[in-house]
């Protein structure tokens, strides 16, 4: 923290402070910062003033190892000092053995290739273009565009791209006209599903994108049978299936990938994957598995790329973070910690509490009544960060490394809940 304070100007431990420099300097983002956090150790964040937090959101769905561990930031500290960037006209041992991690973990056929990215948000911009290059292939045209078919929940990002395939309107509407060619889906009416591929009036469909559980939306899960019957659906017309494991990858769920649990994937094979939150363990990585030879060379040489994509100190994050949930059993972990916040929430005996829906450690606890944002500025005061995804839904997405003690202190929280109103 002292170095950390040299390199900010000052040893400013006031909180009010720093709130008051922060709104002097800094665009609007999510909102007003309810604390100035300065260090975190394991499951725990310390805010300016002092106070302990156990962090039970992990920077949403990010912090996979928590904060300081020693392999991560030894990893990181040696590729800094070996080769700290070079431009994607060259290649790097991490960035490669990375890649090849990741169509390992993902099961991935021969010829699968990975694009990387810096975000989950540019993941899903590269998606996109995949999508717009197989929807030429299948016969789009400026006059009649392939279509890419999003649902209404999904949260893609919020650069344009990804906008373009997110549901909310208050997200959208802003920053009308969004680019083109995105039809949604009901995914609960499965006659809306059906009518969006019937439909050979209009530009044949380009992709289908979807999370397993849609994350923003409240963490809820894809209903039975949707998943299965969209891979049938674009397999039939060779439309690109496109999963969006940004928020569920790399086992926040319990497993590397949701999908590959089969109450949430169904057994699809999908043509695309998007990963990036959890991925570099709170270094900013992406990336995009494009399954098979035909998706992996959808985009041609010099059609896309960034100049971070596959900075080998991000790639060494991400090799660091994935070695570390294998090495320390970490998918274990998190199936059990999982069940513990699960089970003790939904069973805790809170009449605020109605249901706990999710998998692992992507949970959402359903409330009663809308007052999520009062219970999450209750659990503040009490030292938990938690986030309020929907008004009448908390989100749980600590690191993978929450011990059930810890799992168990949230659960008192939430079984000592006041009255809160509205
Ligand atoms: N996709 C999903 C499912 C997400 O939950 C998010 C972020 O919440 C994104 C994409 C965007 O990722 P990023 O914020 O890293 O751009």
């Amino acid at each position: 923290v002292t170095t950390q304070m040299a390199l900010v100007g000052g040893d400013e431990s006031s909180a009010a402070r720093w709130t008051e420099r922060y709104s002097g300097a800094l665009m609007n983002t999510f909102g007003t910062p309810q604390r100035v956090l300065v260090r975190g150790e394991g499951a725990y964040v310390w805010d300016a003033d002092g106070n302990r937090y156990l962090d039970m959101l992990a920077g949403i769905a990010v912090n996979a190892l928590g904060h300081g561990h020693a392999t991560l930031t030894a990893a990181v500290g040696a590729q800094l000092g070996t080769l700290g960037h070079v431009s994607n006209f060259f290649a790097t041992p991490t960035q490669v053995a990375l890649a090849e991690r990741l169509l390992d973990l993902a099961s991935a056929p021969d010829g699968s290739r990975v694009f990387f990215t810096n975000s989950g948000s540019e993941a899903n911009e590269a998606a996109f273009k995949l999508a717009r290059r197989a929807g030429s292939q299948l016969g789009g045209t400026s006059e009649r565009p392939a279509r890419i078919i999003a649902l209404d929940g999904g949260f893609h990002g919020r650069t344009m791209g990804a906008l373009a395939m997110t549901s909310r309107a208050a997200y959208r509407e802003p920053f009308e006209p969004m680019p083109g060619g995105v039809e949604f889906v009901d995914p609960s009416d499965p006659a809306s599903l059906e009518r969006a591929f019937a439909d050979d009036d209009r530009g044949p469909v380009a992709a289908l994108v979807a999370e397993p559980i849609q994350g923003e939306a409240g963490v809820q899960p894809l209903p039975a049978g949707f998943l299965a019957r969209a891979r049938e659906l674009t397999a039939a017309c060779g439309a690109l299936l496109i999963i969006d494991e940004v928020q569920t990858g790399i086992g926040r769920t319990g497993s590397w990938f949701a999908h590959h649990q089969s109450a949430l994937g169904e057994g699809v094979v999908p043509d695309v994957v998007t990963v990036a939150k959890g991925l570099g363990g709170g270094f900013p990585v992406g990336a995009v598995i494009a399954y098979g030879e035909r998706v992996a060379t959808l985009l041609g040489p010099g059609q896309h790329g960034t100049t971070f994509g596959g900075n080998p100190v991000a790639a060494a994050a991400a090799l660091a973070t994935i070695a570390v949930i294998e090495r320390d059993g970490l998918l274990d972990n998190v199936r059990v910690v999982g069940g513990v916040l699960r089970d003790g929430i939904s069973g805790c005996g809170s009449p605020l509490v109605a249901d706990v829906r999710g998998a692992g450690l992507l949970l959402g606890v359903r409330l009663t009544r809308p007052v999520a944002a009062q219970v999450a500025a209750y659990a503040l005061e009490e030292g938990f960060i938690v986030n309020a995804v929907a008004p009448d839904t908390v989100r749980l997405a600590p690191p993978l490394i929450l011990t059930s003690d810890q799992a168990r202190s949230v659960v008192d929280l939430f079984s000592t809940l006041p009255d809160l109103r509205p």
